[in-house]
């Protein structure tokens, strides 16, 4: 690659904060709404005109395995405020203990509004379509952000810098040291995730659906169906995707979703280059509307349907994430480790896309995640969140997740406005603080938290069902 030099210009300082949030997806909603609440001045920048990260710009309006015993504080106010404005369309809290893995779903029109509502409830400033571009950096220290949105580039200063950008976008762009590993086992070892997305079907007859679904077990009995259908129609060169099955949720009256696309990255390609996104992209809108075509062409209830939406972004998956001061590694979840300095317990397993199409999900026992992840090895005052914590490939593919992104969020979140109040970066910050003030705010900080039955039954699970490949 060929160099130029960009010239050196002045940069004029938007604003100034305690805590800056990079990134309002899951973890960067809570984060912010936890730094407000403890009474930091806070600022969120998003790229996108609205919060939800791929909640609402992938469509990945979820959170799988909710359980009140194991997350708490922001998260069940987020939970409980959509339940009063009639924005849950699924709680399957109560079954998470018993089954593999429980989602449960929302409008994300009724979030994005809410989210709204929260933040200026808590007195956090948003900043829409803008855009984090790099950090200013004091020899180990960032002391702000370089943004750009249609005014122009600015930067905004503060004490603390949130990095909850779900690839590590600012860790990345500052220097900090940053970690990416691809697919750890098999033969797809050193290669990537790929890129996923899910997308929504309108005049969709559901009553139809599920009638035809009951009455054709074989083919569409669990979360994957349409079997034969697939198969077939990829042995005749009439379908393009690389798994043999669809996922087809009813969602709303009318509408169906479809998900489990994969766009698979071959060894030496990466979900942060930008010509695999674009080339990942392409490849998912084809596959998306290959699957549309098949159920409109062959499956009772699709008759007279359209595609009514496809997501903004692609879920990037493994992308970049903070090294951190630890690193949450494959036995500490398989094992259900417990940490002196645990900020966050998850109930998530990995839930790997592989390189070569396959979808596994592996159970996990209740696992802590250290504050130690949140917090950059050679940065101060940057923490990461949600999908950017210091995590190897398996901790990572489970605790990316929504639920255990919007915790870590709550956790750095807190942290951050501690470290703020008390002058000290955080890395000084005293965990046992942290953790108090966690636990007071509905937090459960470690599995030693967890009651022994709760333990137990997920100790059950855990051991009836290992790995699930079909769901
Ligand atoms: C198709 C699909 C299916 C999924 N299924 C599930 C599921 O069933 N259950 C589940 O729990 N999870 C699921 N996930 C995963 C889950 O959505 C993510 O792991 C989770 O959203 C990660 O949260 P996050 O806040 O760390 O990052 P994100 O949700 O990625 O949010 C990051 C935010 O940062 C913004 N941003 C990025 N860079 C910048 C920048 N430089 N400046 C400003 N803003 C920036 C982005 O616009 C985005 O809003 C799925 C995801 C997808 C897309």
């Amino acid at each position: 690659m060929d160099y130029v030099f960009e010239p050196r210009k002045k940069v004029p300082v938007f604003e100034e904060a305690d805590v800056i949030v990079v990134g309002g997806g899951p973890a960067g909603i809570s984060a912010a709404l936890a730094a407000a609440r403890n009474g930091a001045k806070t600022v969120v920048i998003e790229k996108f005109g609205a919060l939800g990260g791929m909640q609402t710009q992938a469509m990945s309006s979820t959170f799988s395995l909710l359980d009140p015993a194991i997350q708490g504080g922001v998260i069940t106010d987020i939970i409980n405020r959509l339940k009063a404005e009639g924005g849950l369309l699924r709680d399957r809290s109560a079954q998470t203990r018993r089954s593999a893995f429980t989602s449960t779903n929302f409008d994300c029109e009724v979030y994005k509004a809410m989210l709204d509502d929260m933040m200026t409830e808590a007195g956090v400033k948003l900043l829409y379509h803008t855009t984090g571009v790099g950090a200013i950096r004091e020899k180990n220290a960032l002391k702000g952000v370089f943004i750009e949105c249609i005014q122009g580039r600015f930067v905004i200063l503060g004490k603390v810098i949130i990095d909850s950008t779900g690839n590590a976008d600012i860790a990345w762009k500052s220097g900090a040291l940053c970690m990416d590993d691809g697919h750890g086992r098999g033969p797809g070892k050193g290669r990537h995730m790929g890129l996923g997305c899910r997308f929504y079907i309108s005049g969709v007859d559901n009553e139809k659906f599920e009638k035809f679904k009951r009455e054709n077990p074989e083919e569409w009995k669990g979360l994957y169906g349409g079997r034969s259908l697939v198969r077939k129609a990829k042995a005749e060169g009439k379908y393009h995707g690389y798994r043999e099955s669809l996922i087809v949720h009813a969602s709303k009256p009318g509408i169906a979703m479809i998900e489990g696309f994969n766009s698979p990255l071959a060894e030496g390609h990466h979900g942060w280059m930008i010509e695999d996104i674009t080339a990942g992209e392409m490849d998912l809108r084809k596959q998306v509307w290959s699957a549309f075509k098949l159920l409109k062409n062959n499956v009772p209830g699709f008759e007279s349907s359209s595609v009514e939406k496809t997501g903004t972004i692609p879920i990037l998956r493994d992308t970049h994430r903070i090294l951190g001061e630890y690193v949450l590694a494959e036995k500490d979840i398989y094992e259900g480790r417990a940490f002196d300095d645990a900020v966050v317990v998850s109930n998530m397993g990995p839930d790997i896309y592989g390189p070569d199409g396959e979808h596994v999900y592996e159970v996990v026992r209740p696992h802590d995640i250290p504050y130690r992840c949140l917090v950059s090895k050679n940065t101060d005052n940057l923490l990461a969140a949600g999908a950017t914590i210091s995590a190897d490939f398996y901790a990572f593919a489970a605790d990316r997740y929504c639920a255990p992104s919007m915790c870590t969020g709550q956790a750095a979140g807190i942290a951050a406005a501690l470290a703020a109040s008390l002058n000290v970066t955080p890395r000084e910050l005293d965990v046992n603080l942290l953790q108090k003030t966690l636990r007071k705010q509905g937090a459960p900080v470690s599995v030693r938290d967890l009651p022994a039955d709760v333990l137990e039954a997920y100790e059950q699970r855990y051991q009836n069902n290992r790995q699930i490949t079909d769901l």
